[in-house]
């Protein structure tokens, strides 16, 4: 077991087994989506992880274009789209509040940190759809949020209900760094 620091959180991790069940995912949740917003996030994802993120991941062994899941929620003001997305890593988080804050019985918001103005992160023992390589082992997720650009020539979302929505609750997506402490309609 390594450890690592990021934020918050000390993290410890098993680099060698996350590469070994990563080395056993064909492909990342974008490309096996394959919608407009997921091809727009592949085109762009390059520019999305950056260096300090991708050397975190490289770190805590996780292929940062194996993506479990990655979700469009909003086209920006600042023509940015807000995405949000995670991976999985085996290891534990060793201190540091949970990135799920749980607001109520069932609902939980991301409390990620800042490490670009266009990207925040956090870890999570919060497990979602954990895939077939990583099935037993002792995990943690990496949750993130990125402000991506619009870089495919067709199939741009419209600026959506929910940064309408935030709008008319008093949110302005554009002034917000996402996560800290932002509420997240449920
Ligand atoms: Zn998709």
């Amino acid at each position: 077991m390594e450890s690592i620091h990021f934020g918050r959180w000390q993290l410890s991790c098993d680099p060698e087994s996350t590469r070994k069940a990563y080395a056993a995912v064909r492909t990342g949740g974008p490309e096996e989506c394959g919608c407009q917003p997921c091809l727009n996030f592949v085109a762009a994802r390059d520019q999305i992880y950056g260096p300090d993120v991708r050397a975190v991941l490289e770190k805590l062994g996780v292929s940062h274009n194996r993506e479990v899941e990655i979700y469009h929620m909003a086209r920006l003001e600042t023509g940015r789209h807000l995405y949000g997305g995670w991976f999985h890593f085996v290891g534990s988080i060793v201190s540091g509040a949970d990135a799920a804050e749980k607001i109520s019985e069932n609902t939980w918001r991301p409390n990620l940190e800042e490490s670009s103005e266009y990207f925040s992160l956090g870890f999570s023992s919060r497990l979602e759809l954990v895939r077939e390589p990583f099935a037993g082992l002792p995990l943690v997720q990496v949750e993130f949020t990125a402000k991506v650009p619009w870089v495919l020539a067709t199939g741009e979302p419209p600026l959506s209900r929910l940064s309408l929505q935030l709008k008319c609750l008093g949110f302005s997506l554009q002034e917000n760094r996402v996560g800290r402490s932002k509420k997240w309609p449920t």
